[in-house]
């Protein structure tokens, strides 16, 4: 029998009502023949409100007992769905994260998927003919026994794990919209949704800022071949047609996009911080002085741009890192000021990375280029620049992020209608 992962986001189990609609769903495909693995994520806002409550508890707490806490989201809704589907007459169970299990590493409150037991879940599909309901974004790590939990967002990864663990037909994510846009469509009213999307691209998408799918499922869904198919939980079951493929966007190998656009999407992220040091000392071994302590202390940094000195003696540097980790970034830097030596450190906390991304740009040259007039006649600065093979990204000031997407938005042709 054909297997299939459903996974349902926060919206999309917000009250029984949307649970009960949820329900209507798994049926629909039970009834389609297909064995169902149901993934569920928290009832939106449920998790904000479990962190926060770990923050107010004690600001520096221990990651283990955080993922104690954020994991019962989860646990909740995982139940009440199995309820309500005995109530319709589905066979069903709820299955935490430990249960399975879901075996993850030890990084607490951003575990690693190391193993799935596809093995017991097509037992139950073909002994007892049983929707697996599993709580998403859990899991345990078995040296310890330790529950873990996989970042925010991490539910999408559980669902990608899943399929390629029972080697699901395809792996659909319900969620509050009907697929993936070319750039948040709810900034860009005009954005439009993509058929196809390459991994590769979804990849970039998603670790620049577009939260629709958290990036670990997407590199999951490219290294074990994972048919993903985004699309919309508030369609109503009853008015899917099963003969047509219903609306939303299919994540997939890149052979199987016939046509591809130069620019596939843009992404943008207000969660960045710029840090530059000023005068810096240009001999060799700076910039290990610089990152290597950074790296030490687990700061991500992201973009970086060194002047080419005019005095041959010092220039400037400047990089940037998440928000979260600005001031932790700045307090390590003014730690190795010595072995460094520089003479100044500014910062910046109002800025926005944009980035545009296709693999059209392979092939094609001046794509970043035409951006870069076009920003510059709306009298947005750049403050930097990365580019690689498939995307470019510059950071501006966060005020004029919006108007920054929807200009860049307009000039690849992006628009709908
Ligand atoms: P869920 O709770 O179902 O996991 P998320 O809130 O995590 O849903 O992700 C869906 C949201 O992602 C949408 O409501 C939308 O605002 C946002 N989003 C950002 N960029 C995009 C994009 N390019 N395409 C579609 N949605 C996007
Ligand atoms: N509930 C978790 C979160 O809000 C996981 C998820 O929804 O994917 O981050
Ligand atoms: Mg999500």
């Amino acid at each position: 029998m054909a297997r299939l992962v459903m996974k349902f986001g926060g919206t999309s189990v917000a009250d029984l009502d949307r649970i009960r609609n949820v329900a209507r769903h798994v049926k629909r495909e039970v009834d389609a023949g297909y064995d169902v693995a149901v993934i569920v994520s928290a009832m939106s806002g449920v998790t904000n409100q479990l962190v926060a409550w770990c923050r107010d508890a004690a600001a520096l707490h221990d990651a283990r007992e955080y993922d104690a806490v954020v994991a019962t989201g989860e646990q909740v809704t995982a139940g009440l769905l199995a309820i309500v589907l005995e109530g319709m007459g589905v066979n069903a169970r709820s299955w935490q994260g430990w249960q399975l299990p879901i075996l993850t590493d030890n990084a607490h409150a951003s575990a690693r998927i190391l193993d799935v037991n596809g093995a017991e879940l097509i037992k139950r599909f073909e002994e007892r003919k049983q929707v697996a309901v599993i709580a998403g974004f859990q899991g345990i790590h078995k040296e310890t026994g330790r529950i873990t939990t996989l970042g925010r967002g991490g539910s999408d990864t559980s669902a990608v794990a899943v399929a390629a663990a029972i080697k699901a037909e395809r792996c659909d994510i319900y969620t509050d919209v009907d697929g993936v846009y070319t750039t948040d469509p709810r900034v860009v009213p005009k954005a439009h949704r993509l058929d196809k999307i390459a991994f590769e691209e979804m990849l970039e998408l998603a670790s620049l800022g577009a939260k629709v799918m958290q990036v670990r499922s997407v590199e999951l869904g490219m290294v074990h071949n994972v048919r993903i198919f985004v699309r919309s939980s508030f369609v109503k079951p009853e008015d899917i047609d099963p003969r047509q493929t219903p609306p939303g966007t299919l994540i997939c190998d890149e052979s199987e996009i016939m046509e591809q656009q130069t620019v596939t999407g843009i992404a943008f992220s207000k969660d960045e911080a710029q840090i530059s040091i000023r005068r810096v000392e240009d001999k060799p071994g700076v910039a290990a002085a610089i990152f290597g302590p950074l790296a030490d202390a687990s700061i991500n940094v992201d973009m970086i741009v060194q002047n080419v000195s005019a005095d041959g003696a010092t220039t400037d540097l400047t990089f940037t890192v998440p928000s979260a980790d600005y001031e932790r970034a700045r307090v390590t830097i003014e730690k190795a000021k010595e072995t460094i030596g520089f003479a100044r450190l500014d910062g910046a906390t109002d800025v926005a990375k944009v980035s545009v991304i296709g693999i059209g740009m392979r092939s094609h040259a001046g794509v970043a280029a035409m951006a870069f007039k076009a920003l510059s006649e709306k009298k947005i600065n750049i403050r930097a620049i990365t580019t690689s093979e498939i995307k470019f990204s510059v950071l501006i000031d966060a005020a004029y992020t919006e108007l920054a997407v929807r200009t860049l938005h307009t000039l690849y042709g992006l628009d709908k209608g």
